[in-house]
């Protein structure tokens, strides 16, 4: 296994790149009970492409329903995918490469979401991710925990406090203080709650100056929209990296799906292109094919990365990346 430049910020390893374009990927956690071999075996053909970071999800909680006798249910609220933590620390000492949590405002109080930072801390994660998250699926909006963040500017506002040896309910003297890089999430087509994109980007500027170095975008299949939300950001003084996010599309049902939960647009050409094809397996050449096509406009734009959405399976990113890097 090579060895590799680790406890470096997103930020350093985009300026020690010096203007080359870095390959990077975020994964989910296995579900509950599942073996994390399988994580490691999406992982293993993707290492070759030197990734500085990769990202690992947090999922929110959600209700289960529990068979009980006499035909009832008891209702429980629970995590299927827990572990980002564990994970990341896991890939950091498996791969030598920085593994960056992501943290949620939903379903965690601020003293929770503290500890999860100490324990960060504690095993070299110097990366994190701060993010509001999602409502949950039995809830119409995000409602944050009875005493959690808000909102991540709220989220980035705490860690940022943590890097000053501001803690929770103590000021804490001391020379070990944490030192987060922080990423936060940008939406090119808007964020859906957003009344506009114009009021989306004056929200992002302030987890900016709330101390977000970085920016990851959400997925998008047309370039035009993340040249145009880099231009409108640069516009009102964002000036922190701005990361493209890239998911290939890989079955007929993400033509439903992906609008309907990430709320994005896809491109006339490539829906019609999708429609043409006999089978998923010419489905995912379509995706790949058309990732490939953005990677190579994107870095030839000079994007300090790509950052692909795996979503647990590697051979589609590992064919874009055998083309692209
Ligand atoms: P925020 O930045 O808090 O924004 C949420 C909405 O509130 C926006 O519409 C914004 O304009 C508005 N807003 C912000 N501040 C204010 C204010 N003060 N007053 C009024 N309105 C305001 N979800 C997960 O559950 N787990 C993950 O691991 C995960 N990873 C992600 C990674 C990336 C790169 C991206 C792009 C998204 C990810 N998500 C994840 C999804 C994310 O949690 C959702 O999109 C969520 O709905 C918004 O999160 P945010 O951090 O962008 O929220």
């Amino acid at each position: 296994m090579f060895k590799r430049n680790i406890d470096m910020k997103v930020t350093e390893h985009i300026k020690k790149a010096k203007e080359k374009t870095l390959f990077s990927f975020e994964i989910v956690p296995p579900k509950k009970g599942q073996n994390i071999q399988e994580l490691y075996d999406n992982i293993d053909p993707l290492m070759e492409f030197k990734p500085p970071f990769i990202d690992v999800t947090t999922s929110r909680e959600e209700y289960v329903y529990i068979p009980k006798e006499k035909d009832l249910l008891e209702k429980k609220i629970t995590r299927m995918r827990p572990g980002t933590v564990g994970i990341c620390a896991s890939l950091k000492y498996k791969y030598d490469v920085d593994a960056i949590p992501h943290v949620l405002c939903g379903g965690f109080t601020k003293e929770e979401t503290e500890y999860v930072l100490v324990d960060c801390h504690y095993l070299g994660l110097d990366n994190v991710m701060a993010l509001r998250g999602d409502a949950r699926k039995d809830q119409q909006y995000f409602t944050a925990s009875n005493g959690g963040n808000n909102y991540a500017t709220d989220l980035v506002k705490q860690i940022n406090d943590l890097n000053n040896g501001k803690y929770l309910h103590d000021i804490v003297e001391t020379p070990y203080k944490s030192d987060f890089c922080i990423g936060v999430a940008g939406y090119p087509e808007k964020h859906f709650e957003a009344p506009c994109l114009e009021s989306d980007i004056k929200r992002l500027k302030e987890k900016v100056e709330a101390g977000a170095d970085y920016i990851v975008t959400q997925m998008f299949f047309d370039n035009k929209k993340y040249f145009d939300f880099v231009k409108k950001a640069r516009e009102i003084g964002i000036d922190v990296p701005i990361i493209p996010g890239i998911k290939p599309l890989a079955v007929k049902r993400h033509l439903q799906i992906l609008p309907q939960i990430f709320r994005l647009d896809l491109p006339p050409d490539l829906v019609s292109a999708v429609e043409k094809c006999k089978n998923n397996k010419e489905i995912r050449q379509v995706g790949i094919e058309w990732s490939i096509a953005q990677s190579k406009e994107l870095i030839k734009a000079g994007v300090p990365v790509v950052h692909y959405y795996s979503m647990g399976k590697s051979s589609n990113i590992k064919a874009i990346a055998s083309e692209v890097f």
